[in-house]
């Protein structure tokens, strides 16, 4: 994609700190980081979302993901980390280019994810897990 900011990096058009490289992806530093050592990890193919990603890739992507979030969680000795992927302009996601944060965290480093809230009634929860459920079968 021409006007992606990621695929630009893939292709040295921009520069980045890149923490890792091989042949279908590339990892790197978030230029606005959550918390120090903040990293995203992309395919180098441009695919927006999981939704249109093919499971080959998808499968290698969570395998690398793990084992970026290894060295991170052991090397940087963070407390935890949060791995997050949004998915469509809705969920926040402003680069159209599937990525994973891997966000290092401290327990008291203050940062709140989105709140949680209720159902309007059990009805309301029974219906949409079946509806859910029925998509699936
Ligand atoms: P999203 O909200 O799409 O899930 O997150 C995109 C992330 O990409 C943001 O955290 C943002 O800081 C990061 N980002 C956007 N442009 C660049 C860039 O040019 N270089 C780097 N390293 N990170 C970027
Ligand atoms: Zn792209």
């Amino acid at each position: 994609m021409n006007d992606c900011i990621f695929c630009k990096i893939v292709k040295d058009d921009v520069p980045c700190n890149k923490v890792y490289e091989d042949k279908d992806f590339l990892a790197f530093l978030d230029i606005s980081p959550c918390s120090k050592g903040h990293t995203l990890i992309i395919p180098k193919k441009h695919f927006e979302t999981i939704l249109d990603t093919n499971d080959e890739i998808l499968k290698d992507f969570i395998i690398l993901i793990k084992k970026i979030s290894k060295v991170i969680y052991e090397g940087l000795k963070c407390e935890g980390f949060n791995i997050i992927m949004n998915q469509f302009k809705a969920s926040g996601q402003i680069v159209p280019h599937l990525h994973a944060h891997i966000i290092p965290r401290f327990s008291d480093d203050g940062l709140r994810a989105w709140p949680h809230k209720k159902y309007d009634s059990e009805d309301e929860e029974k219906e949409i897990q079946e509806r859910i459920t029925r998509l699936l079968k």
